[in-house]
C-alpha cells in the first residue's frame, strides 16, 4: 500500500499542471537532482542528476550514465538493441475550468468569475463541488522583460457551481446539456459590492490589484483522493489522468538511479488540448533538449540524430477500465479491468502508438519481472481517445509504446483506479529504466 499511499499525496498535491511540476521538482531535489536552464550552457558530469523547468508546467528529469561516452564508444554502443536513450514520458494537465482574464460578473448581489472549459471535461461532474483556485500569476516588474511570477494555491474553497434545482427542470435527469458561458460560471460572493475575484487575489498574494497582469489559474476540486470498496482496492480522485502516470514516470527513474545509459522522465503541459505549445508534446522542447545533452558532451550532431532513433519512449497515460454498467462499450476481445495491472494501448490509426516490435519490448519486461499487464483497443465502433504517444515520436521518431493504468470516469472531476495498479506501473517504468 505504500505506493498507493504516496500516488494519493502526488494526487492531493497536483492541483494545477504548475503543482505536479513543483511537487515532482521537491521529489527529485530531495534525490540531488539539479536545476539547468536551456537558455545556458551545461556541463553535464558523470552520473549527475539532472530538471530543466520549462515554463512552470513541464519538466523534463534525466540522469547522465556513470561513463559518458564520446563519439566512437557510443558508436559502438548504439551498436546494441538495448536503447541507449530511454524515456518515459507523461502529461501534467487535466480537464479543468480555467478562469478567464478580467474574470468578475456580477448578477445581482452575486459575484460569479467567468471561466471557460479547458480539455474534454464532462461538465455535470464539475457542479456543487467545493473549487479551489490554483496555477501562476504575474506581476509587475521594474524590467519589462521579467515580470514576477508566483504561483498560488487557495488554502479553501472558494467557488462553486450549483446545479438548477430538479423542480425548475423536470428533464433533468433525461440528461441535460451545458453551456459552457452560460450554465458553469462558478458563484464567488453573495457581496459583489464588496467582494471582486481579483481583489481576493491581490489579498492573498499581499499585493495591490494593479500589479496583477496576468494569470493561469485553474478551479480544482478541493476533495481529497479516497479509497473506496470493501477491500479498499479502488481509489477515487480528481486528476487519475494523468497524475498517475507522472507519479510512476519518478517513481521508475529514481528506483533505477544512475545506469550505464541515460534515463529521462518527461512531464509535458498541454495534453488535454492537442499538445502545441512551447511546452508541449508537439513542440521542439524535448527534441533540443536531448540534442543539447549529447552536444554538450561533444558528440557530433550525426551521432545525435543515431543516438536519438535508438532510443526508446514509453509514453504513459491512462487506458478506459471495462466499465460494470456498460459492458458493450468495451472492445470484444480486449477487456482490460481495475487490478488487472497497467494497460498497453494499442489503436491503427496511431492514435496510440502502435509497433509490435516496442510492445513486445515491454511484454518482455513484464514477464521477464513478472508484472501484471492487460492489453486495450479501442471497440472498431468507438473512435476513443489520443494522446502524447504519437505526437512524440513524430518528432523523436524512436520505439514508443503508449501505456497506462485503466480507470472507470476518465475526464470526470473525480476518476476510479485500481489500488494495485500503480504497483505494476511503478515497476514496469523502472525496469525500462534499469534493464541493461
Ligand atoms: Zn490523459
Amino acid at each position: 500500500m505504500k505506493e498507493a499511499e504516496q500516488l494519493i499525496e502526488r494526487l492531493n498535491n497536483g492541483v494545477a499542471p504548475q503543482f505536479v511540476v513543483l511537487d515532482a521538482i521537491d521529489q527529485l531535489a530531495e534525490e540531488g537532482f539539479e536545476l539547468l536552464s536551456m537558455e545556458k550552457p551545461w556541463d553535464l558530469k558523470a552520473g549527475g542528476k539532472y530538471m530543466v523547468n520549462q515554463h512552470e508546467s513541464s519538466l523534463v528529469a534525466f540522469t547522465m550514465p556513470s561513463k559518458i561516452l564520446q563519439q566512437e564508444e557510443l558508436a559502438n554502443r548504439l551498436e546494441n538493441a538495448s536503447p541507449y536513450l530511454r524515456i518515459a514520458a507523461a502529461h501534467t494537465d487535466y480537464p479543468a475550468l480555467r478562469i478567464k482574464a478580467t474574470p468578475d460578473m456580477k448578477t445581482g448581489v452575486y459575484g460569479k468569475i467567468n471561466t471557460e472549459v479547458y480539455g474534454g471535461a464532462i461538465n455535470p461532474t464539475w457542479m456543487d463541488r467545493p473549487l479551489g483556485v490554483a496555477g501562476r500569476v504575474s506581476l509587475k516588474s521594474d524590467d519589462v522583460f521579467a515580470p514576477r511570477t508566483v504561483l498560488y494555491q487557495s488554502d479553501r474553497p472558494v467557488l462553486i457551481i450549483p446545479n438548477l434545482a430538479i423542480h425548475m427542470n423536470r428533464d433533468v435527469n433525461k440528461g441535460v446539456e451545458l453551456n459552457p458561458q452560460k450554465d458553469m460560471l462558478p458563484l464567488f460572493t453573495t457581496d459583489v459590492e464588496h467582494h471582486t475575484f481579483v481583489d481576493f487575489l491581490a489579498e492573498e498574494l499581499e499585493v495591490s490589484k494593479e500589479e496583477i497582469l496576468d494569470f493561469e489559474l485553474t478551479c480544482f476540486a478541493t476533495e481529497q483522493a479516497e479509497y473506496v470498496g470493501v477491500t479498499e482496492d479502488m481509489i477515487s480522485a480528481p486528476r487519475i489522468d494523468n497524475i498517475s502516470s507522472v507519479e510512476s514516470c519518478i517513481y521508475g527513474l529514481l528506483d533505477a538511479g544512475v545506469t550505464e545509459h541515460m534515463n529521462m522522465a518527461v512531464l509535458f503541459d498541454h495534453e488535454e488540448i492537442g499538445s502545441r505549445s512551447n511546452k508541449g508534446a508537439a513542440s521542439a522542447f524535448l527534441r533540443d533538449l536531448v540534442e543539447k545533452i549529447f552536444v554538450s558532451t561533444g558528440v557530433g550532431a550525426e551521432m545525435v540524430i543515431a543516438a536519438i532513433y535508438q532510443g526508446m519512449t514509453i509514453s504513459a497515460d491512462v487506458a478506459h477500465a471495462y466499465h460494470p454498467n456498460y459492458p458493450d462499450k468495451e472492445d470484444v476481445t480486449n477487456q482490460p479491468v481495475l487490478n488487472g495491472g497497467f494497460c498497453i494501448k494499442e489503436a491503427s490509426s496511431q492514435s496510440y502508438a502502435t509497433d509490435a516490435e516496442a510492445i513486445s519490448i515491454v511484454e518482455q519486461i513484464c514477464k521477464k519481472h513478472e508484472i501484471s499487464y492487460q492489453k486495450f483497443v479501442n471497440r472498431s465502433d468507438l473512435r476513443g481517445g489520443s494522446t502524447l504517444g504519437a505526437i512524440s515520436s513524430a518528432l523523436l521518431p524512436m520505439k514508443t509504446v503508449d501505456i497506462g493504468i485503466p480507470i472507470l470516469a476518465m475526464h470526470s472531476a473525480r476518476e476510479l483506479m485500481g489500488t494495485q495498479d500503480i504497483h505494476s506501473l511503478n515497476q514496469l517504468i523502472g525496469a525500462f529504466f534499469k534493464e541493461v
